[in-house]
């Protein structure tokens, strides 16, 4: 694992990471080393909420991908002061998003402690599930939003155009976030426009990844967020490791220096912004 960097000063959390896959909770999917990487570290969710609070990162918010990652994450965040979750069927498992399964997801989005419903969304980059399906779902996810007032989290691969259209089309819940952020600068204007909020993720750190800093510097500071994505897309200089809530403190001093903002300034909105995406914690 990588070493931990310097303490933030402030308090600020991670807006999406994955426990269950960083635990070995569920079995990384063939052929995905960086989540072997992470399990075989030998990671509990007690170590990792240790490990983050020690560097300013004092709470998580845990995201399911399909049905058991959903009611996972959603025990734990039960039992854990600091932890949320989110529940969603990912697009890549869109074609699993039953009404049965979606009635599920709906229930759990109901409890206290799971503060959004995510990740959902589109991804044109694999054709794991056909897009009809991923429409369908990322449609059915937007309505769970709006009836149980939590987050929507999104996951946009390769989809920015559909995904604005889908959510202007079927009217946005009032809270929504694009999780690991992915576009340009003209996208985040119009992001910014309709007050969806941007989740920073490792990638911003990356030298050839200009495009997400110059989005970055565009965003206001009202809508960012920062979040791992564990155990995927360490920050520099740990790419190719696990990713972990830790590393965090590496991706708020990157988006600082981008807004031109001390790291302390931007803990404090994030925190905030933090509040009014996914409530009171
Ligand atoms: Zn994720």
């Amino acid at each position: 694992m990588p070493v931990a960097p310097e303490p933030l000063t402030g308090e600020v959390f991670d807006s999406h990471c994955h426990l269950d896959i960083m635990v070995g909770n569920r079995q990384a999917s063939s052929g995905d080393p960086v989540a072997q990487a992470a399990q075989a570290a030998g990671a509990s969710v007690e170590k990792i909420v240790e490990e983050s609070r020690a560097v300013g990162v004092t709470r998580l918010v845990t995201i399911g991908y399909d049905l058991a990652s959903s009611r996972w994450n959603a025990d734990v965040a039960r039992v854990h002061r600091d932890v949320y979750a989110g529940v969603a069927i990912h697009p890549n498992e869109a074609h699993a998003a039953t009404s049965e399964v979606l009635a599920e997801i709906e229930e759990l989005a109901g409890e206290p402690q799971v503060r959004a419903v995510g990740e959902t969304g589109l991804d044109y980059y694999r054709d794991w599930a056909s897009k009809d399906d991923q429409h369908a779902s990322f449609r059915a996810h937007i309505e769970i939003a709006k009836r149980t007032g939590k987050a929507l989290v999104i996951h946009d691969r390769e989809a920015h155009d559909d995904v604005l259209r889908v959510l202007a089309e079927q009217g946005a819940p009032d809270a929504v976030v694009f999780h690991s952020y992915s576009g340009d600068a003209e996208m985040a204007k119009k992001c910014a426009e309709a007050g969806y909020f941007m989740s920073f993720s490792g990638p911003v750190t990356y030298k050839n990844a200009g495009y997400l800093r110059e989005a970055a510097q565009v965003a206001p500071k009202e809508l960012l967020l920062v979040e791992t994505d564990a155990p995927y897309l360490p920050p520099v200089p740990h790419r190719g490791k696990p990713n972990a809530p830790y590393l965090i403190p590496l991706i708020v001093r990157c988006l600082a220096e981008v807004k031109g903002m001390e790291a302390g300034e931007l803990t404090a909105a994030i925190s905030a912004n933090g509040e009014a995406v996914f409530g009171a914690w």
